[in-house]
């Protein structure tokens, strides 16, 4: 069983690219368990078609010590299984403490025993690992497999590479590797290349560039992912083009996370870059007008 954990900022499509990943991957006949680690518990909204009725953490709170696996893991799009940490009450305790309680109940459960042939979990986890409990996947092993979502903005840059020093942190003792950056493009200036590069100085790969595209929230509002709306739609085939990847991938680094500065100019390089091609453009259309 591979167990994989999508990091990244929050807002940049964790749960929407993890949720439409999975269902390709469950296309393509993997036996795929989804665990959200995120308190907003919207990790599988897509692949159950509307938010869990009941998180790990509101059964607990309820049930007690009584808990079933039933409770708490649900069948969701194709052959997956869903569940959702969840989190405290607002304004009580840490969200990352939740993630450590379900994960383990899950475990006491039998969630990931032989019995259930699961080929992947995937731990959609909230935002950094700045705080213990979010780094949590990661640091017990849990996940040896991480995939970060950015983009070409420099905030999801950055949250990227803060990742990548929490990744280092625990890949000595764990054996946790970063498998590669996913771009969900925002459509920035020379995003792809941009992030190519970002990757490679990480010691990493970009896995997939993934358009942006409106078919997203079209199927988001039907409750769905791309792949279960529209088979046929272009993004569909990207998500699966990533699926492939994934599936297919054998480079798993200790990442070298960039210094600041070194950052910063990688982004001004590839901004300026996008300068200079306006101008050429417009240069062009001057030329071209005259
Ligand atoms: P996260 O889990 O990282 O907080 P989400 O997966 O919830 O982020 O994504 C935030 C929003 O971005 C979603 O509501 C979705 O509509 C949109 N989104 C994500 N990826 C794409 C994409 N490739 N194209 C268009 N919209 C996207
Ligand atoms: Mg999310």
């Amino acid at each position: 069983m591979r167990k994989v954990a999508v990091y990244g900022k929050g807002g940049i499509g964790k749960s929407t690219t993890t949720q439409n990943t999975v269902a390709a991957l469950a296309e393509m006949g993997r036996k795929v368990m989804v665990v959200g680690c995120d308190p907003k518990a919207d990790s599988t909204r897509l692949l159950m078609g509307g938010l869990a009725q009941k998180t790990v953490l509101d059964t607990l709170r309820s049930e007690g010590e009584d808990v079933e696996l039933d409770d708490v893991l649900r069948p969701g799009y194709g052959s997956t299984m869903c569940t959702e940490s969840g989190g405290p009450e607002p304004g009580v305790g840490c969200a990352g403490r939740g993630i450590i309680t379900s994960i383990n109940l899950l475990e006491q459960l039998g969630a990931y025993d032989e019995d259930k042939s699961l080929d992947y979990v995937f731990y959609d986890v909230l935002g950094d690992v700045v705080c213990g409990g979010f780094a949590m996947p990661i640091r017990e092993g849990k996940a040896q497999e991480i995939y970060i979502v950015c983009s070409g903005e420099m905030m999801a840059m950055y949250a990227a590479n803060n990742i990548c020093k929490g990744i280092v942190k625990f890949a000595e003792a764990g054996g946790v590797r970063l498998g590669g950056l996913i771009c969900n493009s925002r459509k920035v200036d020379n995003e792809c290349e941009m992030i190519d590069e970002f990757a490679r100085r990480l010691g990493t790969q970009m896995i997939h560039f993934l358009p942006r595209d409106n078919d997203v929230q079209r199927a988001e509002i039907k409750r769905k992912t791309v792949i279960d709306w529209n088979p046929e739609a272009p993004q569909a085939y990207e998500y699966r083009a990533l699926a492939r990847k994934i599936d297919a991938n054998s480079m798993f680094v200790i990442p070298k996370p960039m210094a600041i500065d070194d950052l910063e100019s990688l982004l001004l390089e590839y901004g300026l870059l996008g300068d200079a091609v306006e101008e050429e453009v417009a240069a062009a259309e001057e030329v071209a007008a005259a």
